[in-house]
């Protein structure tokens, strides 16, 4: 089901799956005719055109704009993860930390 809306005499009225996909507008005296493939398309695009317009990506330390969620932020350098920034140093000392427990697993495991 499909609601068309007449842009010649603004009567709205539904299309339902038994009608033709192409027709006379419901109104005797109204010479318009529906496709009922274009009213589709009009119907999905405004969704389409918002989502396009959906919030840039916000760098979680400075509020500035981010490519990507996980990228190096242009305004303040740090290190944007999801919704957390870190500075290069911190991701630097994290870096070394996950390198020393992996080699204590493999101390441990080997
Ligand atoms: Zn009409
Ligand atoms: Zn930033």
């Amino acid at each position: 089901m499909l609601r068309i809306h007449c842009p010649q005499c603004k009567k709205s009225f539904f299309w339902t799956d038994d009608m033709p996909t192409q027709g006379k507008c419901v109104n005797p005296d109204c010479g318009w005719h529906y496709n009922v493939r274009a009213e589709l398309k009009k119907n999905l695009s405004p969704p389409a055109m918002e989502e396009k317009k959906a919030k840039p990506l916000l760098c979680p330390s400075c509020q500035g704009e981010i490519t990507a969620r996980f990228s190096i932020c242009r305004n303040c350098g740090y290190i944007v993860l999801g919704r957390t920034a870190v500075r290069k140093s911190v991701a630097f000392l994290y870096i070394c930390l996950l390198l020393i427990i992996l080699s204590l697993i493999f101390k441990y495991s080997g």
